[in-house]
């Protein structure tokens, strides 16, 4: 059945319009979306290792996202076995995965992972996976002020904020290398927490994709969006890596692609 062509890092070109989002767009020039719902399927056994509270820090995630997002249903799950999937067709079950990977395959400096396809004939977000790095990295639920004055909570890296920019990218967003303040920016720090909440341009980028009926095409005029191909003729996979910056300072971007985030 449909077969991957393609696997890339989308966050290798700098946006060069006024406004700062970049949304993600598949081989065909157009952006890519869910249509109606959006189920994630969180695995049970990550969100013990999250920490107490690291289910109510997901749904608090996509309560936050949902509110930009007003013609698709985000919904949350949870599921055991759970895994990236890395091809997408009639034998690999389309599960919107959130999986914490104690072996790390990607690039170790990237706090989580995030990998996408979609359909190339009707530009509709097919399946997503997120993975947390656990590896290298220690998740947990930091309060709404960030890491306390105590030092009890050092050196986490927040569940909340680190999903919201995820599922951001689930939802058809890329990287927004030009403001550090939005969700969306290709970094973080260690105990970040300003990223639960969508900045002015986040909910830009979420209300373009998501205000415009899927049956309409794309956009004001169509774009000739909705023009198909005659079935399926492959799924567009991207990988987008999420570059923890530690200590803070900021990252090389882009970043150069690494051999073991290309397969
Ligand atoms: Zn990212």
């Amino acid at each position: 059945m449909a077969r991957l062509h393609s696997l890339f890092l989308a966050a290798l070109t700098l946006g060069t319009s006024a406004q700062a989002y970049e949304l993600k767009h598949d081989s065909g020039g157009h952006p890519v979306r869910w249509r109606e719902t959006l189920v994630i399927t969180v695995d049970e056994a990550t969100l013990a290792r999250l920490g107490p509270g690291a289910t109510s820090a997901l749904d608090a995630a996509l309560a936050q996202l949902q509110t930009a997002c007003t013609t698709v249903t985000l919904r949350r799950e949870t599921g055991r076995h759970l895994r990236i999937s890395h091809e997408v067709d009639d034998e690999h079950p389309r599960v919107n995965a959130v999986v914490g990977l104690d072996d790390w395959p990607y690039d170790p400096k990237a706090l989580a992972v995030t990998v996408v396809a979609s359909d190339p004939t009707t530009h509709e977000l097919v399946d997503a996976d997120v993975a947390l790095n656990l590896q290298h990295f220690r998740f947990g639920v930091l309060p709404p002020s960030g890491p306390p004055a105590d030092h009890s909570l050092d050196g986490l890296d927040d569940v909340q904020n680190t999903l919201t920019h995820e599922l951001g990218h689930v939802l058809g967003l890329e990287h927004n290398p030009l403001d550090q303040a939005s969700v969306m920016f290709p970094g973080t720090s260690t105990g970040e927490v300003h990223k639960r909440t969508l900045t002015a341009d986040d909910r830009k980028a979420l209300g373009l994709l998501y205000d415009w009926p899927f049956d309409q095409g794309w956009g004001p005029g169509g774009a000739g969006c909705s023009a198909g191909t005659g079935g399926p003729v492959g799924l567009l996979l991207a990988m987008l890596l999420w570059l923890a910056r530690r200590p803070r300072v900021l990252a090389p971007w882009p970043s150069p692609p690494r051999s073991t985030t290309s397969r």
